[in-house]
């Protein structure tokens, strides 16, 4: 057969042409961002075919999400000049398990067309459980049950598997749950997410035979973002690659970010040991980033300890350096995204134009794009969300939303459905089905004919009692609602309490909003889960109620929010993209903007808290990955103030800030400091950010109007608690730290209070407790 050509092979360097050309044996691609792995990687998949390697079917291709896969697939079509004909193999590790598991699932004891649960089937299932081994769930949540399993899943253990060190989890009887669990799925023919893989593994260890007949089966074996591998996924891949040993895995160490779910970094570092012989190709030249972007990131990523370091460079202009904005506040940061991105639409600033689709905004976290989604629709901007639903598409912000709809529509039965048993209130189907019929009966709202239903003792029980609670809450919130909407109400400053035998003085929506979420117990339910994605729904749930600060009561609010639901998502033309850090691995974008860099949001506050580097060098992969997705123009911004549950409170630039090198930076002043785009370029001082921003009379001036806002101590509850000792150790003069302030003199001590001199945040109060000798 007469060779076929391979333009493609031309695109590429020397040493990733190596890696697309080392077709025999273990080949382990250890790159930093934008070298071309991926490309390579899809190169090489072409390669196969073209030679005649392989059949499409005989390669399994590993990608990080569904939409990573369509892409390859696209690309290596377009490399070979031709529609590929099926790659079945391409895809996630669950959607690859998923289609093996249901070839072999008698292996494990289910049918092949077992149900996948997803998470709120699969706490309903483990409430049953220990319901069933009479533990209380109030004290041992089913969310902390499924979080531990999930955690020994992704370690690839089987109950029989769990080491004895773990024996005390869940109160010593995690092991057991999760033995009953497994086979309570099993009597459903049922698996959770984390069983695909397990399961395979398991079906290859046990047997031999099937394992075989795959590992002959795949001839090659190719895996993008291998760094975020976790135990499971390692175990599979290992089985599968021992029978031709051609595996071809790219990864970059310094872009590991799921260390929280369970993925090992030191899968990586284990490939040399694993595969005997490997050939090693590093890529050092950078074909994304400009050399600005790119001596920036690196200059982050340089203050870990824990990696195996690599130089980059590029070839590309010098482009743009990289820009650093502090803004007055959260909000101000969302307008002048949205002003910036409208004029680099239009091309100014000496900037060729770019389209929408060039630009993307990455968040920390998630509750972060409320504030520009809100923006964005305000000015008519077209966006779109990658990687999650929308925020209010939430689960707990249209749960939230189901109350505040109840509340102002009390015949609002979608919404009362949605939250008559969200917290639990023991009202299953039954007694929810009798709720139904009561109040078809006489022609009411599912609320009125609870409240019937009640009255006519047609329920009894917890359920009763709770529902009861439930209905009279629900009045009372609405009468309160109700005096928000009504013309006689005027918030104004005869609210607030004088006398404390007065009747109480009417909420605010706000701080109704709140009340709903307390005392229904929705709150609760959240701070008593454990799963990892917990934290963030609260945090989306503050944010929740944040947005209402710039409505007048809830039913404007409820309005806004059903015309954002509406603004088409799908909706052809170009949009900004809005995304996690963690969704935006292995994507690029010429314009990029980092919002949010300030200590307590990113790095976050958990990984500020951890004792020990771990939580704070996986902030700096991501700080890392955020700006290595930049290819001509990326911006990173902080607010000095955000708002949190409707008090103020004072943020720090980021330490990440600190660690951007100068010469690569130009510190933008924020328009409204000088009532207008003034972009000189101006020193990027030491640590304090933009010390220049902060020293500035337009600072101080804004400072000062600030002052009349009110403002609250920062998250002190957070704060590490320190011993009685050091509390009474400190003296006026002594050197200090502050978790959230940094280094500082004291200068003055009343009480628990002392009066410090920050080096970077001026002169505070703080209370005593929250301050350590700065060696401790
Ligand atoms: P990440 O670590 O972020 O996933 P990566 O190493 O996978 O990055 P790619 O996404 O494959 O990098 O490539 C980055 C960019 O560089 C892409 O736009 C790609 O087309 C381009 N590129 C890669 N290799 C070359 C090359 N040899 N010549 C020109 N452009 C290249
Ligand atoms: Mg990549």
């Amino acid at each position: 057969m007469a060779a076929r050509p391979t333009p493609y092979l031309d695109d590429l360097n020397p040493a990733q042409r190596e890696a697309v050309e080392a077709m025999d044996g273990p080949v382990l691609m250890l790159a930093g961002a934008g070298t071309g792995k991926t490309k390579a990687l899809t190169c090489r998949i072409a390669h196969l075919l073209n030679t005649g390697r392989a059949r499409p079917n005989e390669i399994l291709a590993v990608t990080f999400t569904n939409k990573a896969a369509r892409e390859m697939k696209e690309r290596v079509g377009r490399l070979m000049g031709q529609a590929v004909e099926g790659m079945p193999w391409l895809g996630t590790f669950h959607s690859i398990c998923v289609k093996l598991l249901r070839r072999h699932a008698e292996l494990v004891d289910l049918k092949s067309n077992f149900t996948i649960l997803d998470t709120d089937d699969q706490i309903r299932l483990l409430k049953q459980l220990l319901q069933a081994y009479n533990i209380d769930d109030k004290r041992w949540p089913a969310r902390q049950l499924s979080g531990i399993i999930g955690n020994w899943k992704n370690r690839c253990w089987t109950p029989d598997q769990v080491p004895g060190g773990e024996a005390a989890a869940f109160n010593n009887r995690g092991v057991e749950l999760y033995a009953a669990y497994q086979n309570r799925l099993r009597e459903l023919n049922a698996v959770d997410f984390d069983d695909l893989l397990l399961h395979m593994v398991v079906i290859f260890q046990r047997h031999p035979d099937v394992l075989q007949q795959y590992q002959r089966w795949f001839k090659y074996v190719l895996v993008d973002e291998y760094q975020d591998t976790n135990v499971a996924q390692y175990l599979w891949l290992r089985l599968l690659a021992q029978g031709h040993r051609n595996i071809c895995c790219v990864g970059d160490d310094d872009q590991s970010i799921y260390g929280w779910r369970g993925a090992e970094v030191g899968n990586i570092l284990r490939f040399e040991k694993d595969f005997e012989g490997a050939h090693v190709v590093r890529l050092e030249q950078n074909y994304r980033s400009t050399p600005h972007i790119l001596a920036a990131a690196s200059n982050v990523i340089r203050g870990n300890e824990a990696r195996l370091g690599k130089e980059l460079w590029t070839a590309k202009d010098e482009g743009e350096k990289v820009r650093l904005i502090g803004h007055w506040d959260g909000e101000e940061e969302a307008r002048w995204i949205g002003e910036e991105v409208e004029s680099l639409q239009r091309g100014t600033r000496g900037l060729r134009p770019y389209s929408l689709d060039d630009m993307a905004i990455l968040v920390r976290a998630s509750h972060q794009m409320r504030g520009f989604e809100d923006r964005f629709l305000t000015i008519g901007l077209p966006y779109r969300v990658i990687g999650g639903p929308r925020f209010y598409e939430r689960l707990e912000i249209r749960d939230a939303m189901a109350y505040f709809r109840v509340v102002c529509s009390n015949d609002d039965d979608l919404a009362f459905e949605r939250i008559v048993n969200t917290p639990k209130r023991g009202l299953g189907d039954k007694a929810q089905q009798n709720i139904q019929n009561a109040a078809r009966r006489h022609g009411v709202s599912l609320l009125e004919g609870a409240r019937i239903l009640l009255d006519e003792k047609g329920i009894g029980g917890k359920g009763a009692k709770e529902l009861r609670t439930l209905v009279d809450s629900i009045a009372r919130w609405s009468e309160i609602a109700r005096s928000h909407t009504s013309a006689s109400y005027v918030a104004d400053e005869d609210d607030v309490i004088i006398d404390e035998s007065l009747p109480e003085r009417a909420l605010s929506h706000i701080e109704l909003a709140e009340v709903i979420l307390d005392e229904s117990g929705y709150t609760t339910m959240w701070q008593n889960d454990k799963t990892p994605e917990a934290p963030g729904r609260l945090e989306n749930l503050k944010e929740l109620v944040k947005a209402l600060e710039s409505f007048e009561n809830l039913q404007g609010f409820l309005e806004h929010v059903s015309l954002v639901m509406d603004n088409d998502s799908d909706a052809e033309g170009e949009k900004v993209s809005i995304m996690t850090l963690h969704a935006a691995k292995g994507l690029e974008f010429p314009v990029v903007f980092l919002p949010g860099w300030e200590d307590g949001l990113f790095p976050s506050q958990r990984a500020m808290d951890e004792t020990g580097l771990k939580g704070l060098e996986e902030e700096r992969r991501l700080a890392y990955v955020g700006i290595t997705r930049a290819e001509e123009l990326a911006t990173i911004s902080f607010a000095g103030n955000r708002r949190v549950y409707g008090q103020w409170q004072s943020q720090m630039p980021s330490r990440f800030i600190d660690e951007l090198p100068e010469d690569h930076v130009e510190v933008l002043t924020p328009p409204g400091l000088y009532g207008g785009g003034d972009y000189g370029a101006s020193r990027l001082d030491n640590a304090a950010a933009s010390a220049n921003v902060y020293n500035s009379p337009g600072w101080r001036r804004l400072q000062e109007r600030g002052s009349q806002r009110p403002t609250t101590q920062p998250r002190e509850s957070r704060a590490p608690t320190i011993d009685a000792q050091a509390i009474s150790s400190h003296t006026v003069g002594d050197r200090v730290f502050h978790q959230k302030f940094g280094y500082g003199l004291v200068i003055a001590i009343e009480g628990d209070k002392l009066e410090i001199e920050f080096e970077k945040a001026g002169t505070k109060k703080v209370v005593a407790r929250f301050v350590t000798a700065p060696d401790d």
